[in-house]
């Protein structure tokens, strides 16, 4: 199958989004983790490739987004999406600016849109001001981000540093009057030069006008809610087929485990939620420092399959904390990543094959210590966080890798529940 779309994100988190919301659509999205070693064989309709490449030196992050395009084109996808952060996380230097230019340079394209607005999530944009919820982005907490203080508000101000193109906006008074004014403001941009429009958008709808308007373009960048109406537009324009079979799901034996590193909030009120619903072993980091994980692998080998047992360091802060002063902090996250992901391992040789991960650096290493390149996306448990299936030594599992506050307390449940349905 011919790929359709391209998509490149910066982060797992964020490639995840963009797969979850083009799935919406019913058709098939294959999520890659990093770029893929061999050429594209068996591409999806929606390619979407997770990188890591945020906070990487500029010079890496080109690199590694253009590597990432050439496969998407070898796929056969001709229209392209750079994802990156609703609050369009980036330094003077980049990367969000360096990439599109690089990327508009192989495709030949001499403009693209910035439209990282995500009205359902708060994040909104009006004359090029980009607002989290009410406040301005430079007074919301991205302020202080260790790695990207957001510190401006005006995302042309913002982008103007990292490109070496003109920069313009298409304000929301134009966006309000539709595609065709739309286009019409475009054109005139482009007239004057300008490679680098930000998009005003306060409500889906104008993400809606924002996608007709330029579904042509051979480059789009933002947040995933731009992307979510473009499967729409596809199949309207004929692009996609309208009888693209649905994606084949495959059958897995029963038997779950829950693995959770993550010690955000919601995340210890899941894991507090899902006492009684299974057996649990609580994982403590200066235990693993002292004896290592034969104790819980032990512990985990005499569970019975069918029994979903969960298997947890998740903390309240003042015991992460405690853990953290007696070995360091990332000694005591070693330790328990390395012991969740010879779970999972252990999980896998143990013949169970349905898999919940809750923390996104825990879902890095259990993803490594299963050796997963492809997840193909399927239905979503809470917003942001799909089910996805993926093969393991050759084998069909099913695995959800949810990050810090994603879902509602009885996330775990539910998402045993959802892939029964
Ligand atoms: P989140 O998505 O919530 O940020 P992550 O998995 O990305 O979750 O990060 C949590 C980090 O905390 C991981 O490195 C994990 O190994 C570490 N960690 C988990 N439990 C504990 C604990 N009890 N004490 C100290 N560190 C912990």
């Amino acid at each position: 199958m011919t790929t359709i779309l391209g998509c490149i994100a910066d982060d797992f988190t964020g490639a995840t989004d963009v797969a979850g919301l083009l799935a919406r659509s019913g058709v098939s999205v294959s999520l890659r983790l990093g770029i893929p070693e061999t050429p594209p064989s068996d591409a999806a309709p929606f390619e979407v490739i997770a990188l890591k490449c945020r906070t990487a030196p500029v010079d890496e992050a080109v690199a590694d987004c253009r590597a990432a395009l050439a496969w998407l084109r070898a796929a056969g996808a001709e229209r392209f999406f750079w994802k990156y952060c609703s609050t369009f996380d980036s330094t003077d230097k980049g990367n969000i600016g360096p990439v599109a230019e690089a990327l508009m340079n192989d495709l030949g394209a001499a403009q693209t849109v910035y439209c990282p607005a995500f009205p359902e999530n708060g994040r909104s944009i009006f004359m090029g001001n980009l607002f989290v919820g009410q406040q301005p982005l430079a007074e919301s907490p991205m302020k202080d981000h260790p790695l990207t203080p957001m510190r401006d508000s005006n995302l042309m101000r913002l982008l103007a540093p990292q490109v070496t193109r003109a920069v313009g906006l298409a304000d929301r008074l134009t966006v309000a009057k539709g595609a065709d004014a739309l286009q019409a403001r475009l054109q005139e941009l482009a007239a004057d030069g300008v490679a680098h429009v930000v998009t005003d958008a306060v409500a889906d709808a104008d993400l809606a006008i924002i996608a007709e308007a330029c579904r042509g373009m051979k480059l789009l960048t933002g947040g995933s809610a731009l992307a979510m109406p473009l499967p729409g537009l596809y199949r309207q324009d004929g692009v996609l087929a309208a009888d693209v079979p649905a994606p084949v799901r495959p059958s897995l034996p029963p038997g779950a485990v829950i693995l959770s590193g993550s010690c955000s909030a919601m995340t210890n009120k899941q894991v507090a939620a899902y006492d009684g619903k299974g057996p649990g072993l609580r994982l403590d980091p200066l235990t693993l420092a002292e004896e290592g994980p034969d104790a819980a692998l032990a512990w985990f080998a005499g569970q019975p399959a069918e029994s979903n047992p969960i298997i947890y360091a998740t903390a309240l802060p003042e015991d992460v904390r405690a853990a953290q002063e007696k070995l360091g902090v990332a000694r005591a996250g070693e330790m328990v990543e390395a012991a969740l992901a010879g779970l999972a391992r252990a999980a896998f040789e143990k013949g169970i094959r349905r898999f919940v991960v809750a923390g996104g650096e825990t879902s890095g290493a259990v993803s490594r210590a299963l050796g997963l390149t492809r997840l193909d996306i399927g239905a979503e448990i809470a917003p942001g966080v799909p089910w996805t299936y993926a093969q393991v030594d050759g084998e069909d599992v099913a695995i959800t890798l949810k990050s810090g506050n994603f879902g509602d307390r009885d996330f775990f449940a539910t998402a045993l529940a959802r892939l029964e349905a």
